[in-house]
């Protein structure tokens, strides 16, 4: 990061700083941001963390979660912190599209803005950017800006617990993009007494019985498998969302359950949202899904995970992620898992 040291100087100041992350945020989004807000709150700042939607519940139990802002349910209260804020981070995106209305509200604003985060082709509206897409989440990246600033001590059990999940969740339990510098900055988060078996079990053991039926009805109902193309499909409907009586954070990891098929390269997940159609696109080794998302469905994300959306209803989005399949058969084939 260049200007570590004007940015020092500007902390070295009590300030109000709003943190914010993306739509549908996941453990390394929440994790990232309330790791980054007990260590500035160290630092004697004034620090409120603002979301564009609701969290899913597994991550209610993060010290700090009480007092996340939701741009959905507290609009004028987002606003309001942010017009009056000194500094805003933008942490686990790189697009102001992704934060919805409160992009609109952060574009025209004249204070500093800091954007940590791992996802490739940031755009540039920030002033100090930490981007590394080798990292494997944010919250190893906030990590890495702390020790930047010097202030290693500062990480204490709190925002050791935060990184911890922001860094499990990412690496989807330490399955990918992890390296040594991740498992070595584990190691040193356990040193400072963060609880791995209890954290687990919050994240991956605290689902409701609706929950895992409703993984019992898409594997068996709603999963479509082209071996020509190496690739399987997953559908809910509005109807299934209201069947199962399930929220938008409850289908969070379904797509990877595809994925464990042997032969299947790509996965996706299509599910309809109030305004949107969503897609969740995974894939296994070389193949890249992030162009499709950026190319068709006006998304990003990286290589192996990538999102995007959709205006056109549920079932011409299936149509059309099945029309563009051709121009890919031949990278599809020739993966290498
Ligand atoms: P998920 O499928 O879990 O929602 O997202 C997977 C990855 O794709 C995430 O890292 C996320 O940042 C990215 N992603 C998801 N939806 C969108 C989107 O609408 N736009 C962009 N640019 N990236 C997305
Ligand atoms: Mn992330």
């Amino acid at each position: 990061m260049e200007n570590i040291k004007e940015l020092k100087t500007l902390l070295a100041i009590p300030k109000d700083i709003v943190l914010t992350s993306h739509r549908n945020p996941d453990g390394d989004a929440i994790g990232s941001t309330l790791g980054l807000r007990h260590y500035l709150e160290q630092l004697g700042h004034t620090v409120r963390v603002a979301v564009p939607s609701e969290f899913p519940g597994f991550l209610g139990w993060m010290p700090g979660s009480d007092d996340i802002m939701v741009y959905d349910t507290s609009k004028e209260e987002v606003k309001e912190q942010l017009v009056k804020a000194d500094l805003i981070f933008c942490l686990d995106f790189n697009s102001l599209e992704r934060i919805d209305r409160m992009g609109e509200i952060i574009s025209p604003l004249r204070c500093k803005k800091i954007l940590i985060d791992h996802h490739l082709f940031p755009e540039p509206f920030a002033d100090y950017v930490l981007s590394d897409t080798s990292a494997s989440s944010t919250s190893e990246l906030v990590h890495d800006f702390i020790c930047l600033l010097d202030d290693e001590k500062l990480i204490d059990r709190q925002v050791a617990e935060c990184l911890y999940t922001g860094i499990l969740t990412d690496t989807g339990s330490f399955k990918y993009s992890t390296s040594p510098k991740v498992f070595r900055m584990v190691g040193d988060l356990l040193e400072l007494g963060v609880d791995d078996t209890k954290i687990q079990d919050h994240v991956f053991n605290s689902l409701d019985e609706k929950h895992l039926r409703l993984i019992g009805h898409v594997l068996n109902n709603r999963m479509e498998v082209l071996p020509e193309f190496r690739t399987a499909i997953m559908c809910l409907t509005k109807l299934d969302y209201d069947m199962f009586d399930i929220q938008r954070g409850d289908t969070e990891g379904l797509v990877n359950y595809l994925l464990q098929m042997r032969d299947v390269v790509m996965a996706v997940f299509i599910h309809e949202q109030p305004t949107i159609t969503k897609l969740s696109l995974r894939s296994k080794g070389k193949f890249s899904v992030q162009e499709i998302a950026r190319k068709h469905f006006k998304g990003g994300g990286h290589k192996n995970a990538s999102g995007g959306y959709s205006y056109i209803g549920l079932r011409p989005t299936v149509k059309k992620f099945k029309s563009i399949l051709p121009d890919y058969k031949d990278a599809l084939l020739n993966n290498e898992i």
